[in-house]
């Protein structure tokens, strides 16, 4: 019985020491044990002994229970540590990695096409002066010449909200509710968004134009040719050649259209200019007296200018951009590059 109590001891501590993890620890507790265990059969058996080996075979089962007990909670405790090491290892951050860089954002080409001809507009006297997106007929169209019957005003072009409301398809009415407000002398510039029923490679149902305007006694031609001349040659650079050829608008007259010597290819014929070596740039002319009247502004006494452009086209020439939708496509490849 010694013997079997003995081989006993050896298998149980040489499978505690075995046990690579808690639960395999558990099994083991179970095969000694457990109500099947082999120490517990040893145990169940002492009841066939003779009484003068009884507590013999009692106290040697009885420190060997002690001792597979201690090794047990001594390999847990190390089982246990050895799991919480791993966890730490697992867990473990490495600070002297780099961070995650912080993506920036870039101003949106229109935006800084804008910002430029604001400024140089500014440099020239010219105030900022904004107006509502939704905009009542009167100051989108009848206070600009522009009559019911006008072909300007056809369904294909404007939205209409209601029958007196339209989402404005030009910046224009930003000069009526100027001119209603304040007496000359008025020099203003007005971009904002403006709206067409229109979309292809060349346009969009929204864009962006500047609209700008001055207004004081004895205003020439000569003045509109002045200040257009030197806004493109700030805007593109000194050197392009500029022709102004009659045209018509509603609301001015006499009417120009604005050509510059093609940005891309200086004249000799492109693509972009459609081999003419001209781009059409900006519509302009002289304040028509009717306009004058709806505002009720002495056209005997007063003269002006106005001059409208197109920002995305701007932008298109200043920066080479080939399709207007890139603007709109939010496509991050194409706007990193501003
Ligand atoms: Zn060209």
């Amino acid at each position: 019985m010694k013997e079997r109590l003995q081989q006993l001891q050896e298998e149980a501590l040489s499978e505690l020491r075995q046990a690579q993890d808690l639960k395999e620890l558990q099994d083991v507790r179970v095969q000694v044990l457990g109500k099947k265990g082999s120490l517990t059969e040893v145990m169940k058996g002492m009841r066939d002994l003779s009484s003068d080996q009884r507590p013999l075979i009692g106290s040697l089962v009885n420190t060997l229970k002690n001792l597979f007990e201690d090794s047990f909670a001594s390999r847990q405790l190390e089982l246990q540590q050895q799991d919480i090491a791993a966890k730490l290892a697992s867990e473990k951050i490495d600070v002297t990695l780099p961070g995650r860089r912080a993506m920036s954002g870039s101003l949106h080409p229109v935006t800084l096409v804008t910002d430029e001809v604001n400024e140089i507009f500014s440099r020239l006297g010219f105030a900022v002066a904004e107006g509502p997106e939704i905009e009542q007929d009167f100051y989108n169209f009848e206070a600009l010449n522009i009559p019911k019957d006008h072909p300007a005003r056809d369904m294909q072009d404007t939205f209409y909200i209601s029958d007196d409301r339209v989402l404005r398809t030009h910046t224009s009415p930003v000069q009526i509710r100027t001119m209603l407000k304040h007496e000359p002398p008025i020099r203003i510039i007005a971009p904002g968004t403006v709206y067409r029923r229109d979309s292809d490679i060349t346009h969009s149902p929204m864009f962006h134009q500047v609209e700008g305007f001055l207004v004081d006694e004895k205003v020439t031609f000569g003045d509109l040719k002045g200040i257009l001349t030197h806004f493109l040659n700030e805007f593109f650079g000194d050197g392009h050649a500029v022709r102004f050829r009659p045209s018509f608008f509603p609301f001015t007259e006499p009417s120009a259209e604005v050509d510059i010597e093609c940005v891309i290819c200086g004249g000799d014929g492109c693509r972009v200019c459609g081999k003419t070596g001209w781009l059409e740039i900006l519509g302009c002319g002289m304040i028509d007296p009717a306009v004058f009247d709806s505002v009720n502004y002495d056209a005997d006494k007063f003269s002006g200018f106005a001059f409208g452009m197109g920002l995305e086209r701007m932008a298109m020439l200043k920066y080479g951009v080939n399709d207007l939708r890139l603007f709109f496509e939010n496509d991050l490849r194409f706007l990193k590059q501003f």
